[in-house]
């Protein structure tokens, strides 16, 4: 049965949108569909892979009174300002009634849309795959992150380096709002406007906010929402790739998977990304990336913060101040778990320790973690054999096991596997050609992170491999 939809976001905030219309797909075939996600908005399943389901999941047949529109919002790319991105292939749908509040169901790859500037608004198979194997991946690992419902191939072929399968991603979100969508409302100098945005994004994120320094407190929980989200992000070795304005949500949410990656080799100044030439947003710069984002966030919030500027700069300034102490206090706790310690404070000076001596040897961050388990239960070695420097390391492991970590808690913490680049790659390149037997094979070991699954997924890339992958944005 079509779901009902409502339209909160077209209705209330009218200058943030425009309205408009999926791209007819010739020749739409279901790829992926997350059955356990769609019972949990209730969403009859079986319908959804019927003709109609699969339309309907591409925006190509909605219900009647349906309002999907692009969404407009700015943000800062690569730290130049873009006064007008916007949806430039996707739309929102409209929002999903669940028993947890509602939900954005959106696409990406629905067509050209007046935020298109020069790109053709479409996306293509082995991206879209990559989102939804991703994103599930993230929500198994227990990090906050906007899901995927489905993936549709439209039986279009799209123009890119060699012609590719198009495709449409279907995406659950608690919410679009982005930092970029304050910032665009904040170039209006509409200040009821932006007044009716910071509402509707407590109204849907933070509801207990009603006090008269409601819009203050939105900002600071915002600061610590996403100063957890980094810590957690760097407790699986993500790295997002793209840390634009435009990307970080106002829920807290990891959006965007475009040109991420899991690492394979630690190093903090890890990139993935072709474009990311000076690494802005390499692993380890991902907590400064944040708080500069939070700057900007702050920057398009003040006239609600206070009623003449110096003082909204002032009560901004201390709460963005926040987030170094907070995002450390985060990563100690990550660490923590992850070493199985009680203490954050000593796991953030041990833990350091340990990627000191993971940088060196490069070694694999899930594996040395998955490893250190095997460490705590007695054997030392799996974990030796990727370090180069053994006194060091001995000495290390000794002052770790007096401090008697608990083997459970690293268990739940330290994944067995992480959906590895070189697997995905590998199968995304035969799902594009037909062939779905890997990737559903890695989607079903990622989301069992913690149980070990077959022993490939576990295995680090070979060398070569590491040296060249890159990942790709817009795609
Ligand atoms: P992203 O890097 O995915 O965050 O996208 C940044 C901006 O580029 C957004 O405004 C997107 O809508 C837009 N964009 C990315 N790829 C395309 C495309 N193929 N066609 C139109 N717009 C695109
Ligand atoms: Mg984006």
């Amino acid at each position: 049965m079509q779901p009902t939809l409502d339209h909160a976001f077209a209705r209330d905030l009218p200058e943030l949108t425009v309205p408009w219309q999926a791209e007819e797909a010739p020749e739409p075939r279901l790829l992926a569909l997350n059955d356990a996600l769609a019972l949990d908005l209730g969403l009859d399943t079986d319908w959804l892979r019927s003709p109609a389901g699969v339309r309907f999941l591409i925006g190509n047949e909605l219900p009647e009174g349906a309002r999907p529109v692009a969404q407009a919002y700015a943000g800062h790319q690569f730290g130049g300002f873009s006064p007008q991105l916007g949806d430039g292939r996707a739309l929102l749908l409209g929002e999903l009634e669940t028993p947890s509040g509602p939900v954005d169901l959106h696409l990406k790859g629905s067509g050209r849309t007046p935020f298109a500037r020069g790109g053709d608004g479409r996306a293509v198979v082995g991206p879209m795959l990559r989102e939804f194997l991703i994103s599930e991946a993230m929500h198994a690992l227990g990090v906050r992150t906007t899901r995927s419902l489905a993936v549709v191939a439209t039986g279009r072929l799209v123009a890119r380096e060699a012609p590719a399968p198009g495709a449409v991603l279907t995406r659950v979100a608690s919410s679009h709002l982005r930092v970029g969508s304050f910032q665009f409302a904040r170039a209006t100098a509409d200040t009821a406007l932006l007044r009716r945005l910071a509402d509707l994004a407590i109204t849907r994120h933070y509801p207990v906010l009603t006090g008269s320094d409601r819009y203050l407190d939105l900002y600071r929980s915002v600061v610590a929402t996403q100063a957890d989200l980094v810590a957690r992000w760097m407790g699986v070795g993500f790295v997002h790739g793209v840390m634009n304005t435009d990307n970080m949500t106002i829920s807290g949410e990891t959006i965007d998977y475009g040109p991420c990656a899991f690492l394979d080799g630690y190093h903090p100044s890890a990139v993935f990304s072709s474009i990311d030439h000076q690494g802005r947003y390499a692993f380890g710069n991902q907590p400064a990336i944040a708080q500069w984002n939070l700057a900007r966030f702050a920057e398009a919030l003040l006239p609600l913060l206070a009623s003449d500027e110096e003082s909204a700069i002032a009560v901004a300034t201390e709460a963005l101040q926040e987030f170094a102490p907070l995002h450390r206090a985060a990563w100690g706790r990550v660490l923590a778990a992850k070493l199985g310690l009680a203490d954050p404070g000593t796991a953030l000076e041990v833990g350091e320790g340990l990627l000191d001596l993971m940088a060196e040897a490069r070694a694999d961050f899930t594996l040395t973690f998955s490893n250190l388990i095997e460490a705590a239960r007695g054997n030392p070695e799996p974990v030796r054999a990727l370090m180069l420097d053994l006194p060091r390391i001995d000495g290390w492991l000794a002052r770790w096991r007096d401090l008697m970590p608990d083997v459970d808690t690293m268990a739940a913490a330290n994944p067995a596997q992480v959906p590895r680049n070189h697997l995905t790659d590998h199968a995304l390149r035969a799902a594009e050609a037909g062939d779905l037997t890997d990737f559903e094979a890695i989607l079903a070991a990622v989301r069992s992170p913690w149980t070990p699954a077959d022993p490939r997924f576990a295995e680090p890339p070979p060398a070569s491999f590491a040296e060249s992958f890159q990942t790709f944005c817009g795609t």
